[in-house]
């Protein structure tokens, strides 16, 4: 997500609005199916007694076991994948290398420390320089980014010292461009396609002061996108560098596995991606040592004053956290059990639909961050509303404030974590998709009754007045890029709400459990890679064959390949 929560556009409103009234009826008539599939799944797994025995079993397991196809019964072309497969980590060798060695400073709020980066040239172009993006530096003041003005107290521009080839062991410039996030390194001697380098380098970021996914606030650190990364390859383009719209995102890298030791005050509590080890405290300090393989990122979020929550499903440790400095305070219990009963309820669907999550644990943070949410790789941060404590409304109906939201951002681990893509260039592959788990969810719980108002029956996309609405307010097409929307409406309306509504109405005429096999099978082919519009949509016309006519329409109509 990134969805801010102030300008989300009438339609959007509505279909929230929708969503609130679909999980209510959950805890009606409709509700058996939810509860007696998540008992199954708890009771025929052991709950994991330690993070440590989780991660061992479940990554030792991901990676032995391979995804099958089976005889199709589906009406498909080729055969997909099964209902809750398993998604292999990319190959030890294709991943780059971070180990970073870091330090939070509540003095000054600022992270940093010592990185040692390995990576090979995984384009078929020879690099003469790389690039690095350093986003943390756009929050060193107050600024306009395009779609709205961005609020910073006490940011500055991100410290990049000692860069060095340590291939070669020659020291290396840093030179940072006018968008000051990001960084050129000119190298010392060319990289040819397929050779591995070592780089290493200094940084010192400075937390920014807001609410917002990247700031500190009432003593939550949410620290994330916070260390320079290496930008992405793109044959035939070079190193992409986008703007950064915090409105949007831009979020784009490779796959890696991140050694990172973390030294925070000892008082602190941490969440990250990856599973942190029990730490090692000494002068006052506590330093944890995380192990986070095959992730595209690495964040974390650390306060004093969370209080845990955790639970297993299906072999994946559930943390989660909120503030208890929160204004909501204790009343912030009953919506904390909401939202880990909605991510079980989110894991169970989508271990279904789409793979079984492949990591041995996931970390929700639930914070007042100006946006409905924001996902990263094994960590999610959902949004707590101080209007919605004033109105009780998370003590009198928890699970129906909470569940949307976590149900989307940990679709997002799907779409964006599992399969990326460049979400500045194509962000209906993230958005859409993760906003199409939405209703995935919904099926799960068996209150999908709603969805009919998103049905081709009554809202056709590709009939009027839809696609007359649609091109008079710019949505047309859904998969342009972040910087082609005239404005924050047509962006959040394309990439949310029509952008979903159309993978739904794939879904209809395919039919759901072929469309979710189609969905599989993407996951499949694309798992820890940067996917493309072009790549979804030969899998989706490979799978359910080039003729069908509705099909054909609906992708001619909405999208431009
Ligand atoms: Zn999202």
């Amino acid at each position: 997500m990134k969805k801010q929560t102030r300008a989300i556009a009438s339609t959007l409103i509505f279909a929230m609005l929708l969503g609130v009234t679909a999980c209510s009826k959950k805890n009606s008539n409709k509700s058996k199916k939810k509860f007696s599939v998540a008992t199954q799944a708890e009771t025929t797994e052991a709950p994991s007694e330690t993070t440590e025995s989780t991660t061992e079993s479940t990554t030792e397991t991901t990676t032995e076991t391979t995804t099958e196809a089976t005889s199709n019964p589906l009406g498909l072309k080729i055969d997909v994948p099964q209902e809750n497969c398993e998604i292999q980590f990319l190959p030890e060798e294709e991943r780059f290398k971070y180990d970073m060695v870091l330090e939070l400073n509540e003095a000054d709020h600022t992270v940093g420390g010592h990185v040692v980066v390995n990576f090979y040239n995984n384009s078929s172009e020879e690099w003469n320089q790389l690039c690095m993006r350093d986003y943390s530096s756009l929050f060193k003041e107050a600024h306009h980014d395009g779609f709205q003005e961005i609020e910073v107290k006490e940011g500055a521009l991100t410290e990049v010292t000692n860069v060095m080839n340590e291939t070669t062991s020659q020291a290396l410039t840093c030179n940072r461009d006018a968008d000051v996030s990001v960084l050129w390194i000119p190298l010392d001697q060319n990289l040819k396609p397929g050779e591995h380098m070592t780089l290493s380098y200094d940084f010192k970021a400075t937390i920014p002061l807001v609410a917002d996914r990247y700031g500190l606030s009432d003593g939550v650190y949410n620290v994330t996108n916070f260390y320079p990364i290496l930008a992405v390859y793109e044959d035939g383009k070079g190193f992409s560098h986008e703007a950064y719209y915090n409105f949007g995102e831009c979020f784009y890298s490779e796959i890696s596995n991140y050694h990172v030791t973390l030294t925070l005050p000892e008082k602190m509590k941490l969440l990250s991606t990856g599973v942190e080890n029990t730490p090692a405290n000494a002068d006052g300090k506590n330093t944890y040592t995380i192990e986070a393989p095959c992730v595209r990122d690495f964040v974390f979020c650390a306060s004093e004053n969370f209080k845990f929550f955790e639970d297993d499903y299906d072999g994946i440790h559930i943390r989660l956290v909120y503030d208890e400095a929160h204004p909501c305070g204790d009343t912030m219990d009953a919506c904390a059990e909401a939202s880990l009963q909605a991510a079980k309820d989110s894991f169970a669907a989508f271990n279904k639909a789409f793979g079984k999550y492949p990591y041995p644990e996931v970390d929700i943070v639930l914070a007042p961050i100006d946006a409905g949410g924001m996902e990263y790789p094994n960590l999610i941060i959902c949004t707590v509303d101080a209007m919605y404590c004033l109105t009780n409304s998370y003590e009198s109906f928890p699970y129906e404030q909470m569940a949307i939201v976590v149900a989307h951002e940990l679709g997002h681990q799907w779409f964006m974590g599992i399969v990326g893509n460049n979400s500045g260039m194509e962000p209906w592959l993230d958005e859409s998709f993760a906003s199409y788990t939405e209703f995935v969810f919904y099926e799960y719980l068996g209150v999908e009754d709603e969805m009919e108002l998103y049905s081709r029956e009554t809202f056709d996309l590709t009939k009027e007045p839809w696609l007359t609405s649609m091109q008079a307010n710019g949505i047309l097409p859904i998969n342009r890029s972040f910087y082609d929307f005239e404005d924050a409406d047509s962006y959040i309306l394309a990439a949310y709400s029509y952008g979903k509504i159309a993978l739904y109405q794939m879904e209809e005429i395919l039919g759901r459990e072929a469309f979710h096999g189609i969905l599989r099978e993407y996951v499949h082919r694309n798992a820890f890679t940067n996917s493309t519009s072009s790549r979804f949509f030969g899998v989706l016309l490979e799978c359910a064959g080039q003729d069908n006519a509705d099909l054909n329409k609906l992708i001619e109509v909405l999208f431009d390949i």
